[in-house]
């Protein structure tokens, strides 16, 4: 991609502008009271959160792409996540390696043995991609030499799946913010880039869109069957949390609809002190102890995708949560649908035919990477041999069922890793995915940590929003909403492997499509 000939003058006008965009607009991080040794304040600080100081390039084409299939991909998830029969054979297998995923599966067996009393689920998805460049790109970046200005990057690429997430998918707000952000600038040419126009910059309809399927669910939900005077949405939140500009919007925005909907934080870890259940499993929730119950029409989760949540009062808390009549965003089933070990048995030849018809399974199929289970099947077998040879590890990615960045090994990291001894007991919860080599551009990044000018890889997440009704007598179920629902986009540089704005890895972007 050209090089971006911009003068240290011109870039710093543009981060002034963004500076005051994002402050003004909520695009921060919070540093709460006491967090920060540094910094001696009596009230919490913010600073803005990493934001590209140019848009990076992305094919309109795949961009379009990726946005089309997300209605497939929730239809796919849906069915997944009600396919207990399936599901319940891949994770009795992994319960006995996988600690999260055995705390999670017992919940729901405990609620399947008294039997779910809310047919209606919600979801709130995003599925995440990465371009994999052709042939010789990859080679001619893998010499070092990044700088193919002369060279098509984007020629032949093509769309791949990183993962899909069904729990707590953060960044709709942020995304929303810095495409408003970097269309601004366009609108006034501030960027000093003559292709770089408004009308590259997409518009997000990522945080709109969270908060009408929330008040769709709170409708569908209908008035309380509980003495409670009022029904109100529920949001699950971990404590001191610093990513509140992605969340407190949908909140705000809930209260400005025409007619507002009572929307409630709690911590997960507090869930018990202010939850309880009414007769019917009505789920009652006290915002204080004296103040009056309401009962919840929709618990939407922001927290509880840490295994560190799940002591044992977590997993009374997500248990009681699990068992209410409100309707769960997601529900314990879609947050298991989202764990790498169905990623990957979902890229096993016939699997999505049980779920769709051929024409959307190869639309769907084209995104996927190679996945490999580490279990002790043949299959795993051979995968271990290949994550543990030196010259060959380098091609992959080993993932655990985990969320939230930081647990992935990857590459030439995978043999020491997985060769500790206390490891070996583990290996059936990991998957080995192959590695995507990203199209490498040369952007501009800034964060409270560094500021960043070189090649870059950036990453497409696209939202998916969902209400569904279970089928009680097997005949099927019904899709009653199913949009795409905006996006998100990131951007790193290129020798970093992990991806969170919020852990300082990365940055978030407007894509500028072309
Ligand atoms: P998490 O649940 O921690 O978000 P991900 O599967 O999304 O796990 O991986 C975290 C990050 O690692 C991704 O956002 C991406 O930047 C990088 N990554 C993951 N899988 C691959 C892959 N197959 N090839 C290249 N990079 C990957
Ligand atoms: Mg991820």
């Amino acid at each position: 991609m050209s090089s971006l000939d911009l003068s240290d003058e011109d870039l710093e006008l543009i981060v002034s502008e963004l500076e005051d965009f994002q402050l003004t607009h909520g695009s921060l991080l919070k540093i709460p009271r006491g967090f920060s040794a540094d910094i001696d304040s009596p009230v919490a600080v913010a600073r803005p959160i990493g934001i590209s100081v140019i848009p990076t390039p992305f094919p309109r084409a795949h961009f379009d792409q990726a946005l089309q299939i997300q209605t497939v991909f929730n239809e796919l998830y849906i069915r997944v996540a009600e396919d207990k029969v399936w599901l319940e054979r891949i994770l009795e297998n992994l319960r006995g390696t996988d600690d999260f995923a055995a705390k999670l599966w017992d919940i729901w067996v405990r609620v399947r043995a008294e039997g779910e009393v809310q047919p209606l689920r919600c979801g709130i998805w995003r599925s995440d991609y990465m371009l994999q460049a052709n042939e010789e790109i990859i080679n001619f970046q893998k010499n070092g030499r990044d700088d193919a200005s002369d060279l098509d990057v984007f020629q032949d690429a093509q769309l791949k799946q990183v993962e899909f997430n069904t729990f707590s998918c953060a960044g709709g707000s942020h995304a929303t913010v810095v495409s408003e952000a970097h269309r601004y600038l366009a609108s006034r040419g501030t960027h000093r880039l003559a292709n770089l126009t408004k009308e590259c910059l997409p518009k997000n309809i990522a945080l709109k869109s969270i908060v009408e399927i929330l008040e769709k669910a709170h409708r569908a939900y209908g008035p309380p069957v509980s003495d409670a005077k009022q029904t109100a949405v529920l949001m699950t939140v971990q404590g001191r949390n610093v990513n509140i500009c992605d969340e407190r919007p949908i909140e705000y925005a809930m209260s400005e609809l025409d007619y507002p909907i009572p929307f409630y934080r709690v911590s997960f870890n507090e869930v018990l002190k202010h939850c309880t259940l009414g007769r019917n499993r009505q789920l009652l929730f006290q915002s204080s102890p004296r103040s009056p119950p309401l009962e919840i029409s929709v618990v939407y989760h922001r927290a509880g995708y840490d295994e560190d949540e799940y002591d044992s009062g977590g997993i009374e808390a997500r248990y009681l949560l699990e068992r209410s009549r409100a309707i769960k965003c997601p529900t314990i089933l879609s947050h298991i649908s989202g764990f790498k070990k169905i990623q990957q048995e979902l890229t096993r030849p016939g699997v999505l035919e049980r779920y769709l018809p051929p024409e959307k399974c190869s639309l769907l199929r084209k995104t996927f990477m190679l996945i490999h289970p580490l279990d002790a099947s043949p299959e795993g077998l051979m995968t271990r041999k290949v994550a543990l040879s030196e010259g060959k590890a380098g091609d992959y990615v080993l993932k655990p069922n985990l969320e939230g960045g930081s647990n992935n090994v990857y590459g030439d990291d995978i043999p020491e890793f997985l060769s500790q001894v206390d490891m070996q007991q583990t290996w059936d919860s990991y998957i080995l995915m192959q590695k995507i080599n990203a199209p490498l551009v040369g952007g501009v990044l800034i964060s409270s940590v560094s500021g960043y000018q070189g090649p870059t890889v950036s990453e497409l997440g696209v939202l998916g929003t969902c209400i569904w009704r279970r089928d009680d007598l097997g005949q099927g179920l019904e899709v009653l909403e199913n949009s795409q629902s905006g996006w998100t986009f990131k951007t790193k540089p290129c020798d970093v492997e992990e991806m969170s704005v919020v852990k300082g890895y990365g940055c978030f972007d407007c894509p500028c499509l072309i």
